[in-house]
């Protein structure tokens, strides 16, 4: 099999996937679940349930609140007691709708059967539909809602949908875990976004540190024997999960600066998500389930799990559950250690696109003192976007919008690659960040006041 990887830049962490033989669990349900109105891109849901309500698992608790958006589920059986603001791991307030837990009992409909269906409905408006109604958004990090980027613009063609299956993160397996244990169901959910996008050709791109992935995911292709999808190993590179980065991998094709995948007539959809499709077209199940990876440097294996989780589930009942939160644990993330959030509250919950709790030492953490800039130019040969971080840095310290927008500091995907590299070990990613935030904030203002100018022309 042909390995490839992406062209510009990129690192190669120790991707100390540990967790790689914790075969999934089922966590037990909590007393209570916080289910958040914020866990995708776009705007929040709208309850659609009152105080006091009887809810069943999968039923419908509120709806997306505009066109990207996404539809939310209770992830539990029992009784809403109280619809409030509740902080999110970020530390913000976000709107929650707050379940008793009362069984287990799921809403009609929902087939939680083990039973492959590998048949796919013939109406790719009625698919669509049914990934809208499940409240189904991308688990690759970003939760953009799977059936907008399902449904391209007139006038785009898909020609390659790529699951992304790379997984590049150090220490995450979850994916990895999937692809070991629901193969089948991930190449159905493949096939059926596939045939949603005009039957293009698709692939499933695995990074080589995988094999027993690219065996399973490979064998479940040929005996599915779906036409047009197969599976590519990739070179071992960070961040080759990346969008960009894998469209380059696999069509060796260059997305624009502030262009669209669809741009260049690619797709790219995450495994788990793929999965979620699966469950939502085929069995009828929403998106109230996913898998999570515990680990870090201070976790011993034995203490190491993937656990499959229902969303609203607190982080310090998940924790508590795998053991406690480690001694000498300094740092705790949410995602991965590249591009993941630090916690700053263990008492939010878990969203759609929860992928782990990653508990890091103090020597995982602790930076070095920063020195000064010796024109090495490896930040610029490590970053995936051909930026030049170095640059970027300075012109943030000294806050030049303009200057940051015309060196396309937009384009940064916040991979971190450039502060891995920087042997002066300057806080680059930091404060490009910052610089990002405000440059996206001045480039939205703009785009909202010509778009009221326009419209005030028009009257
Ligand atoms: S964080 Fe941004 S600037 Fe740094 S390497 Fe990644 S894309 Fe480039
Ligand atoms: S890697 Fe660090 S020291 Fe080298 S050019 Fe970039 S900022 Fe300067």
């Amino acid at each position: 099999m042909a390995k490839t990887t992406f062209r510009i830049g990129g690192v190669h962490p120790d991707d100390a996937k540990v967790s790689r033989g914790c075969a999934i669990e089922v966590l037990p349900l909590p007393q209570t679940v916080y289910i958040s109105m914020a866990q995708h891109l776009g705007a929040p849901a709208k309850p659609v349930v009152a105080v006091g309500d009887s809810v069943k698992a999968g039923q419908l608790i509120a709806e997306a609140g505009g066109f990207i958006s996404a539809n939310v589920h209770s992830s539990v059986s029992g009784k809403v007691k109280s619809i409030a603001p509740r902080k999110d791991i970020a530390g913000n307030n976000v709107l929650h709708v707050e379940i008793t837990v009362e069984g287990d009992e799921w809403a009609e409909g929902i087939d939680l059967s083990d039973t492959l269906v590998t048949e796919i409905p013939g109406d790719r408006a009625a698919i669509l539909d049914r990934i809208k109604a499940c409240g189904v958004v991308g688990l690759g990090g970003a939760t953009f809602p799977t059936h907008v980027k399902l449904n391209p613009a007139p006038g785009s063609v898909a020609e390659c949908l790529i699951i992304n299956g790379a997984e590049c993160e150090p220490y995450l397996t979850s994916d990895f875990r999937i692809m070991l244990e629901r193969p089948k169901e991930i190449v159905v959910g493949a096939a059926i976004m596939k045939k949603v996008l005009g039957d293009c050709r698709c692939v499933i791109g695995i990074e080589e540190n995988k094999p027993e992935a690219i065996e399973s995911m490979s064998k479940a292709v040929a005996e599915l024997g779906y036409p047009g999808i197969e599976v590519l190993s990739l070179k071992k590179k960070y961040p080759q999960g990346g969008e960009k980065q894998l469209i380059d991998a696999v069509m060796r094709r260059q997305v624009k600066s502030g262009g669209l995948p669809i741009s260049v007539g690619a797709v790219v959809q995450n495994v788990a998500t793929s999965l979620a499709v699966y469950e939502a077209v085929q069995k009828n199940k929403p998106l109230v389930t996913n898998v999570m990876t515990i680990t870090g440097d201070c976790l011993p294996v034995e203490k190491q799990h993937n656990y499959q989780f229902r969303i609203g589930m607190p982080l310090s009942y998940i924790a508590e559950y795998a053991g406690g939160v480690p001694e000498g644990a300094a740092k705790i993330i949410s995602g991965g250690p590249m591009m993941g959030r630090a916690v700053a509250n263990m008492d939010a919950c878990t969203v759609k696109g929860s992928s782990s709790l990653l508990y890091l030492s103090e020597g995982a953490t602790k930076r070095s003192e920063p020195g000064n800039c010796i024109r090495c130019g490896r930040c610029a040969d490590a970053c995936p976007m051909g930026l030049e971080p170095f640059f970027l840095f300075k012109l943030a310290k000294v806050g030049d919008m303009d200057q940051l927008e015309a060196n396309a500091v937009q384009d940064c995907i916040s991979c971190g690659c450039c502060q891995f590299s920087c042997p002066a070990f300057l806080p680059l990613l930091d404060q490009i960040n910052i610089a990002k935030g405000q440059v996206l904030g001045i480039l939205k203002a703009r785009a909202a006041a010509a778009k009221a100018a326009a419209e005030a022309a028009k009257k």
